[in-house]
C-alpha cells in the first residue's frame, strides 16, 4: 500500500530562489538558509545552498524540507573564511522527477569557472534545445530543464558569464526567473513576460534577490524593487547594474495573487493579501446569496472569505478547523479510510450548525477535496452550502512552472458548472470572473492561461509533461 500525502487538492507550487552578494565577509550560509526557509511554501521536495568566498565554492543539497536538510552540522560545512556570495533553492518538480540528482542549485565547470544556477518556472522549448545539444554530442547529468540553460551558457565559451546569460535568455521560451553565480558575482533575470516573480533587496552595502519579499525581510534586507520582465541584473563588488535584454510584455502569473505567494508580500506593485480580500469582495458582488455565515477553507481561502463577508454583510466565522500538525504529513491509509483523508487535515466547527453557509475557497482543481469539505459542513449541521471560488474555473494546464494536473483531471475542463456543483454536493456554485479577478489584482494585465487557454509566452503542446526529459531516469536515479 502506498504512503499518501494528505495535501489537499491544490495546484502545486513551483520553486523558490534566493541569491546574495555582499562587499564584505558574512555568514552567507545562514542568509541562504533563512532566505529559502521563507520560501519553503514554493517547494517542499528538495533544497540546496551554494556559497563562495571568491576562490572556493561549496554546495550542499538534498531531498527534504529546509529544516530537515540544513541542520547546524550541514550548515557548518558551508561556513568558511571570506564567504560573500551565495544561492539557495527550494524545489517542487515541474520538469524532471523528484529525485536527488534533480535538486538545485545546479553547478557546472566551464571556461567561465564554476557556475551555479537556481531556477523557478519552465522553459517551454527546453526539450527541443536539449535534443539539439544531445545530437551534437552534449551530455546531461539530470532530467530537468535548468541543466539545459546552464549548458547553453557554458557553450558560449567566448562570452563573459553576463553576456552568455543575456544571449541565452533570448533563446529560451516560457515563464521563468533564474539566479546564477560564479565565485564573484550574482546574476538574476526574469522572462520577457515576468511570469514568475523576482525581487531585489539591499543589505549592508550589497544586494539580495528572491522570489518573494519575505525572503528579504527575514535576513534584514530592505526591499528595493522587482526585477522587470526581460531584465537582467548583475550584482558584484561594484554594486548592482541592469540590462533590459528583452522587450517587456508584462503578464505575471495571476495565481501568485490567488494562492501561491505569501500573504505578507507585494509583487510587481500589487499587495498579495489586499488582492485576496478584494477577490472576495468582487465575488460577493458577482455571486450574492442569502446565507447566515461565511466560512473560508484554511488557510488560502480565508482572505477571500473575509472579503466576501465584508462586502455582503454576512458575518464571517471559523467554520473549519485545520490541524496544525497536518502540514506535510504522509499517512498509510487502508482502503476503507482513504476517503477520509481530508478529515486528518480539516474538521468543521459548531459555528455552522443550523446555518446556511457560504463556503469560500481559492480554487477547485479536481473537485475531490471540495466535495469532502462540503460533506464535512453538512455532517456538522449546515443546512445549505453555497460554494464560492476566488479563481475562475481552471480548464487548461500551466506550462510555466505550476502543476495544475493534466487537463483530463481538471474538473472545469471536463464538466459543466452544474455537473461540478452536483459532484461536490453544493447547493450553489460560482467562480469569480476573469474580469473580476483582474480588477481585484489591479495590474494592467496578468497571465490567465489556465482559465482561458491564452498562453502569453507560448506553450509546448498538450503532449508535453514534466516527465518530458525522463529518458535518462533509469540510469540516474
Ligand atoms: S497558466 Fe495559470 S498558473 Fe500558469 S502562469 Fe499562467 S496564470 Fe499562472
Amino acid at each position: 500500500m502506498s504512503i499518501e500525502s494528505i495535501e489537499l487538492d491544490k495546484p502545486r507550487e513551483e520553486c523558490g530562489i534566493f541569491a546574495v552578494h555582499l562587499p564584505q565577509e558574512a555568514d552567507i550560509a545562514s542568509y541562504c538558509q533563512m532566505g529559502i526557509f521563507a520560501l519553503q511554501h514554493r517547494g517542499q521536495e528538495s533544497c540546496g545552498i551554494c556559497v563562495s568566498n571568491g576562490d572556493e565554492l561549496r554546495i550542499e543539497k538534498d531531498m527534504g524540507l529546509v529544516s530537515e536538510v540544513f541542520t547546524e552540522e550541514r550548515l557548518e560545512t558551508l561556513r568558511f573564511e571570506g564567504t560573500r556570495t551565495g544561492l539557495g533553492h527550494t524545489r517542487y518538480s515541474t520538469t524532471g522527477s523528484s529525485l536527488r540528482f534533480n535538486a538545485q542549485p545546479m553547478t557546472v565547470r566551464s571556461n567561465k569557472g564554476i557556475i551555479a544556477l537556481a531556477h523557478n518556472g519552465n522553459f517551454t522549448n527546453a526539450k527541443t534545445l536539449r535534443q539539439a545539444m544531445l545530437d551534437e554530442g552534449a551530455v546531461f547529468q539530470t532530467t530537468n530543464d535548468s541543466e539545459v540553460m546552464i549548458n547553453m551558457i557554458a557553450r558560449h565559451s567566448r562570452l563573459s558569464l553576463e553576456d552568455a546569460t543575456a544571449t541565452v535568455m533570448a533563446e529560451l521560451e516560457g515563464g521563468f526567473s533564474v539566479v546564477l553565480m560564479n565565485r564573484r558575482e550574482v546574476i538574476g533575470l526574469r522572462d520577457a513576460n515576468g511570469v514568475r516573480p523576482l525581487v531585489i533587496g539591499e543589505l549592508d552595502g550589497g544586494y539580495a534577490l528572491a522570489s518573494e519579499p519575505a525572503a528579504l525581510t527575514v535576513i534584514g534586507a530592505t526591499y528595493l524593487r522587482d526585477v522587470k520582465p526581460g531584465e537582467l541584473v548583475i550584482i558584484d563588488d561594484e554594486g548592482l547594474y541592469s540590462r533590459q535584454v528583452l522587450k517587456p510584455k508584462p503578464t505575471p502569473c495571476a495565481f501568485e495573487w490567488i494562492y501561491f505567494a505569501r500573504a505578507d508580500g507585494i509583487l510587481d506593485g500589487a499587495d498579495v493579501h489586499a488582492s485576496r480580500i478584494r477577490m472576495g469582495e468582487v465575488l460577493a458582488a458577482e455571486a450574492p446569496v442569502n446565507a447566515d455565515v461565511v466560512v473560508g477553507v484554511p488557510e488560502s481561502g480565508l482572505p477571500a472569505a473575509i472579503g466576501y463577508a465584508r462586502a455582503s454583510g454576512i458575518p464571517y466565522d471559523m467554520g473549519l478547523y485545520k490541524s496544525p500538525y497536518a502540514g506535510r504529513t504522509f499517512i498509510n491509509p487502508n482502503q476503507r479510510l482513504r476517503d477520509q483523508k481530508v478529515k486528518l487535515k480539516l474538521s468543521a466547527t459548531n459555528a455552522v450548525k443550523g446555518k446556511r453557509v457560504v463556503l469560500v475557497d481559492d480554487s477547485i482543481v479536481r473537485g475531490t477535496t471540495s466535495g469532502r469539505i462540503v460533506q464535512l459542513l453538512r455532517e456538522a449541521g449546515a443546512t445549505e452550502v453555497h460554494f464560492r471560488v476566488s479563481s475562475p474555473p481552471i480548464k487548461y494546464p500551466c506550462y510555466y512552472g505550476i502543476d495544475t494536473a493534466a487537463r483530463k483531471e481538471l474538473a472545469a475542463a471536463t464538466m459543466t458548472l452544474d455537473e461540478i456543483r452536483k459532484r461536490i454536493g453544493a447547493d450553489s456554485l460560482s467562480y469569480i470572473s476573469e474580469k473580476g479577478l483582474s480588477k481585484a489584482i489591479g495590474l494592467a494585465s496578468t497571465c490567465l492561461a489556465c482559465f482561458n487557454g491564452d498562453y502569453p509566452a507560448g506553450h509546448p503542446g498538450e503532449e508535453a509533461s514534466k516527465d518530458g526529459m525522463e529518458e535518462a531516469k533509469a540510469v540516474l536515479n
